[in-house]
């Protein structure tokens, strides 16, 4: 049955291939998604020009595709997206939730980096723009897979960028912007992002935006111990039997032990996943071993 009022998303930032543990995540956030008889969207998130790389949207769009992994609505890109975050960035500023900061990185090494005073020995031409964050201001959520999660924003990061110096949008800011404007329900990503979850609550709070559901996956981890990165290679997404690639991530999503898929078409694949997909199965760790299963 279809559900209007769930709507997931997988916005991946154009810096590389999409590779397995992308892929993981894609998957995971769209069996939920479709399970719920909701809608899924893709966004791209191209708002750090030094870090993308040339033709990697356009691969990612296609390794997605070749899963079966197309957005429902037409792909959004962040980098067409300016003026939202500026007039988000506008209301915190009149309403003082936000402040120019010309301080360097020089000015808060001694405290780690955590902004909690401006301490700039000279202006700059462009200050940075940082959301001001109280002394007491502790975030508590519930995240559907990791459980209860709680942070207090002055002591981990202090102050956050919204905009940086170099006029470039802090992830922070345009996440959740996009998440509201999208009518984002329900954010499936990897938990390498559950500590950015408690500044955007934050943020959501101050821009009087609902916030989503959270579930956070374990991300796939190399031989290394270290999470999979965009920039090693694909492991496969991009060539060979896109269905052997499904039921590899089908076992990651830790469904093979109660069902085992047998279509051999891709979309014949994701309809038989969605009747079998049980979230209860889903990993609960903050990260599993990609070479746990087998290739
Ligand atoms: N763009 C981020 C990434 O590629 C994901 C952001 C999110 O899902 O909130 O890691």
């Amino acid at each position: 049955m279809p559900n209007p009022t769930y709507r997931g998303r997988f916005a991946p930032s154009p810096t590389g291939p999409l590779h397995l543990g992308s892929a993981f995540t894609a998957l995971a956030s769209w069996l939920l998604a479709r399970q719920a008889g909701g809608q899924w969207l893709i966004r791209i998130e191209d708002l750090d020009p030094p870090r993308e790389v040339a033709g990697a949207s356009a691969a990612q769009l296609h390794a997605l595709q070749r899963l079966g992994l197309v957005s429902d609505l037409p792909v959004l890109r962040q980098s067409q997206r300016h003026h939202r975050y500026q007039a988000a960035l506008d209301r915190l500023l009149a309403s003082g939730k936000a402040f120019a900061c010309h301080c360097s990185r020089s000015d808060l090494a001694d405290s780690g980096g955590v902004h909690r005073h401006c301490l700039a020995k000279r202006q700059r031409a462009t200050p940075a723009i940082r959301f001001r964050v109280a002394d007491d201001d502790v975030i508590v959520l519930h995240d559907a897979i990791q459980g209860d999660y709680r942070q207090s924003l002055a002591e981990v990061g202090g102050d956050f960028v919204l905009r940086r110096a170099d006029g470039l949008w802090a992830y922070q800011l345009a996440v959740v912007v996009d998440d509201a404007a999208q009518g984002i329900t329900d954010i499936v990503r990897g938990c390498d992002l559950l500590d950015s979850t408690p500044r955007q609550i934050a943020l959501q709070r101050a821009l009087d935006l609902p916030t989503p559901q959270y579930a956070h996956v374990p991300v796939l981890l190399g031989a290394d111990g270290q999470k999979l990165s965009k920039s090693a290679r694909s492991d496969g997404i991009d060539s060979g039997d896109p269905v052997d690639v499904l039921n590899r991530l089908w076992a990651l999503l830790g469904q093979s032990a109660h069902a085992s898929i047998g279509a051999t078409d891709v979309q014949a694949w994701l309809a038989e996943a969605v009747a079998a997909f049980r979230p209860a199965a889903l990993p609960h760790s903050a990260g599993i071993a990609f070479d746990s299963i087998p290739a």
